[in-house]
């Protein structure tokens, strides 16, 4: 049985908590896209993590965790973050790296700089760990995958001929140093030392698991609106954060995910330039901001400041309809207590009609937010296991969302840990 943990909106809807729980009764789990640029955070009994590349799940004995073939690997940064497990006494995770999964190489983390400082003011709001140079050079066919670290040869031509194109670039466009390939060699053989005791045919492990009764967990990064083809482009991220694509990622067949989960978040957060319509600024943001998450929306990897904004209808509605939704999972609404009344985005202005359908990118710049104030509860919620118990103002927020995105709500998650989450039926449930 394969199921899928992804996002609706930007991302830090809080997939980390609820793959790490679900993580409790699976047997593998998967990243499946993505790099070490955006991070998941997890409380539990060994303390708070800020996870890159590890899928969330490593904290179990029993699972396998698995870097699918669709992730941009960052070979240092792996072992780097096993490491700051084992430090802190949490034991060695049983690590699987597909043998096609391919590698983040020290040029691309100076391209996205170099790129950066280039396009100055007009930039992307890069993380500038590489992503977006890898998945070029992945689709110009140029990249690197594990399996090659163990020919040595034929990766030495192979360095010699991209260090060319790469110098020219470096030489011209950005009047930088240029690449040496035997450099270059010499890292990708402590990366081979690295990463060696970890490789392995991820797809063929996971079609066995998959035959043997195993429940595969594959966990998104980022969400919908960070989607290349789906999101706000270009204002996304260089790999799909669908669940669909989970199959290409991971390598296993489509019909095998049979549930999809789907975490939407209480209010929104954005970190990144882009549309963001239902956004809040000055002191109302800087109080959710502060209030939010667990300590405050603050990036898990860059520790960014996040934008802040209401709950949004129209996107999180189109969020779950691109992920194919079985399941709403949604997070942190234990923090929006201290709220008189809580203003939800039902709908967008676009030239002076009102939608509740996403727009197109060029579309969605003009749109303004149509907000509907619902009554909040004012009290604390942690610590609730049973939705009936939750203040009627609560249960009519969560109904409210449910009606107006249309995909069941099955998880309320009040609080960061793992105990923290309210099983409910749904009247959607399909
Ligand atoms: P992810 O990338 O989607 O996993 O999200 P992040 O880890 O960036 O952000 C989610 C933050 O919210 C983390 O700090 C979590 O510990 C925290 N969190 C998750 N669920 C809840 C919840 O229900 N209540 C509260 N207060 N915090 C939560």
């Amino acid at each position: 049985m394969v199921k899928a943990v992804v996002g609706a909106n930007w991302g830090d809807e809080g997939k980390g908590k609820i793959t790490d729980m679900l993580a409790e009764k699976a047997d593998i789990v998967v990243r499946f896209q993505g790099g070490a640029n955006a991070g998941h955070t997890i409380v539990n009994n060994y303390g708070k993590f800020a996870l890159h590349t590890l899928p969330s799940g490593v904290f179990y004995g029993h699972i396998t965790s698995v870097i699918g073939n669709g992730v941009a690997l960052n070979i240092p940064l792996l072992v780097e973050e096993i490491k700051s497990l084992t430090d802190r006494d949490v034991p060695k995770p049983k690590i699987l790296v597909s043998d096609r999964c391919q590698i983040v190489m020290p040029y691309h983390i100076l391209f996205d700089q170099y790129e950066e400082e280039r396009l100055g003011g007009k930039s992307f709001g890069s993380t500038k760990s590489g992503i977006a140079p890898f998945y070029s050079d992945k689709y110009a066919k140029i990249g690197f995958q594990v399996s090659e670290l163990f020919d040595e040869e034929a990766l030495r031509e192979k360095l010699e001929r991209v260090c060319e194109t790469k110098n020219v670039i470096l030489e011209h466009l950005y009047h930088k140093p240029a690449l040496d390939p035997k450099e270059l060699l010499a890292t990708m053989q402590q990366y081979r030392e690295m990463i060696a005791p970890y490789v392995g045919d991820v797809s063929s492990y996971l079609d066995q698991a998959v035959r043997d009764g195993k429940t595969v967990l594959l966990e998104g990064q980022l969400g919908t609106l960070k989607d290349p083809d789906h999101g706000i482009y270009p204002m996304v991220t260089s790999s799909s954060t669908l669940a669909a694509y989970g199959a290409i990622g991971a390598g296993i067949a489509p019909y095998e995910i049979k549930q999809i989960i789907t975490v939407c978040k209480a209010y929104s957060s954005a970190v990144g330039a882009g549309a963001f319509v239902s956004e809040i600024f000055g002191d109302e943001a800087d109080e959710l901001r502060r209030r939010g998450g667990d300590g405050g929306e603050y990036g898990a990897t860059t520790g960014r400041p996040r934008r802040m904004g209401w709950f949004d209808c129209v996107a999180s509605k189109y969020g779950c309809r691109l992920q194919g939704t079985t399941d709403v999972a949604f997070t942190v609404l234990d923090v929006l207590g201290y709220l008189d009344e809580i203003p939800v985005c039902v709908g967008y202005e676009v030239d002076g009609q009102v939608t509740t359908e996403f727009p197109v990118p060029c579309k969605l710049e003009k749109a303004k937010p149509v907000l509907k104030n619902l009554p909040g509860w004012k009290c604390e919620i942690r610590g609730i296991r049973k939705y009936e118990e939750l203040p009627e103002n609560c249960r009519k927020y969560v109904e409210f969302i449910e009606e107006q995105i249309g995909y069941p709500i099955t998880m309320v998650s009040n609080g960061p840990g793992r105990e923290d989450i309210i099983v409910r039926e749904s009247p959607l449930r399909r």
